[in-house]
């Protein structure tokens, strides 16, 4: 027999857990499962400067509090990988692992993970030297030299931002082209503090407890290629965690949840949260924002389900 909920939330990060909260003050049961880390992506950022009145904080210090707040108001939690969510009748049926619950309503909260370049050491100095977040981190190397490896528009934006306050800023590509928009090149270029080597692959992050360069090889000379950097901004994409959920609801050509500012999806009763649903800015505010509308949306839709018995 499955255990029954109000609302079942995929996710233990900013998104879920703000949705936690809120579901669990408006009186709902809710059970939250984690398959990995309480606290989602936040939790590997050792400084977070942009929380409204923290000045500077961990990540996971936040989370860790978070994460009490909604133990004391009563959420179940556990650490188990929801591998599927289906609609059956008024309910919907989450498996895990280990179990099978039931609820009225569901939120995804499942975020994304930053697609890692793949070389030795990456996790080791990710957090010292090495981030996915210039947004996020830019401002801790301002007046330093810093490495942007990536050739889309999420990379150029990067390298905007950062040449405003970092001292050099060099843009490394794999191919001989960058895929972004011409405007956005256009502003890149024009900057005195931006370079860019095309044709080069990452093969070694150097320095010992921090960053302090990375070795390249280019892919038509073979010859070696090295950049000085105190930081270096991977953007070579992000994953969606949504592959379980793509029967339930609808994905974008990307894999994030189809899902407007109202964290409504193509399913009638799932909400989506935070970073795995269609948005322009992922970030903690914007992912614990999504995390109070998708549940205040999941209440009323309880309430609903409930007043039609
Ligand atoms: C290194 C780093 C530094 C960052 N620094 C900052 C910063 O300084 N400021 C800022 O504003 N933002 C920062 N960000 C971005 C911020 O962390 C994210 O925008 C935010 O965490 C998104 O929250 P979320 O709850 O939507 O998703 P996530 O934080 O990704 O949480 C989603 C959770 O869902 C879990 N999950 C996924 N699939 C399943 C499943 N099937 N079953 C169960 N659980 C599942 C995951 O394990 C994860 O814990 C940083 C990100 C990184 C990686």
């Amino acid at each position: 027999m499955s255990l029954k909920y109000d609302i079942i939330i995929i996710g233990a990060g900013p998104a879920g857990m703000t949705a936690a909260l809120n579901c669990l003050r408006a009186g709902k049961s809710v059970l939250v499962l984690e398959s990995d880390t309480f606290g989602g992506q936040i939790a590997l950022s050792p400084r977070v400067e942009n929380f409204p009145s923290y000045k500077q904080t961990a990540g996971a210090e936040i989370m860790d509090k978070l994460y009490e707040q909604i133990v004391d108001w009563g959420a179940d939690i556990e650490l188990e990988n929801a591998k599927s969510a289906v609609k059956t009748g008024k309910k919907f049926v989450v498996t895990t692992d280990y179990a099978t619950y039931e609820c009225t309503s569901l939120i995804l909260a499942t975020g994304c993970k930053h697609r890692h370049i793949g070389v030795a050491r990456e996790e080791e100095l990710t957090g010292k030297g090495v981030s996915y977040c210039a947004l996020c981190d830019g401002a801790f190397y301002k007046d330093e030299d810093v490495a942007v490896i990536g050739d889309a528009n999420t990379a150029l934006q990067y390298a905007l931002l950062l040449s405003g306050y970092c001292k050099s800023v060099h843009i490394c590509a794999l191919f001989d082209r960058l895929f972004a928009d011409k405007a956005l090149v256009d502003l890149v270029k024009a900057r005195d503090n931006v370079d860019i080597t095309y044709e080069i692959e990452l093969k070694e992050f150097l320095g010992t407890d921090e960053l302090s360069g990375l070795r390249f090889e280019n892919t038509k000379t073979h010859t070696e290629h090295f950049v000085d950097c105190k930081c270096a901004f991977i953007c070579v994409g992000q994953i969606p965690q949504n592959a379980p959920f793509k029967e339930l609801v609808n994905l974008d050509d990307k894999g994030y949840v189809i899902a407007d500012e109202s964290c409504v999806t193509s399913c009638d009763g799932v909400f989506a949260a935070g970073d795995c649903r269609t948005k322009k800015i992922r970030q903690l505010t914007t992912a614990a924002a999504d995390g109070t509308v998708a549940a205040y949306a999941a209440c009323a839709y309880v309430d609903k389900i409930n007043a039609e018995k």
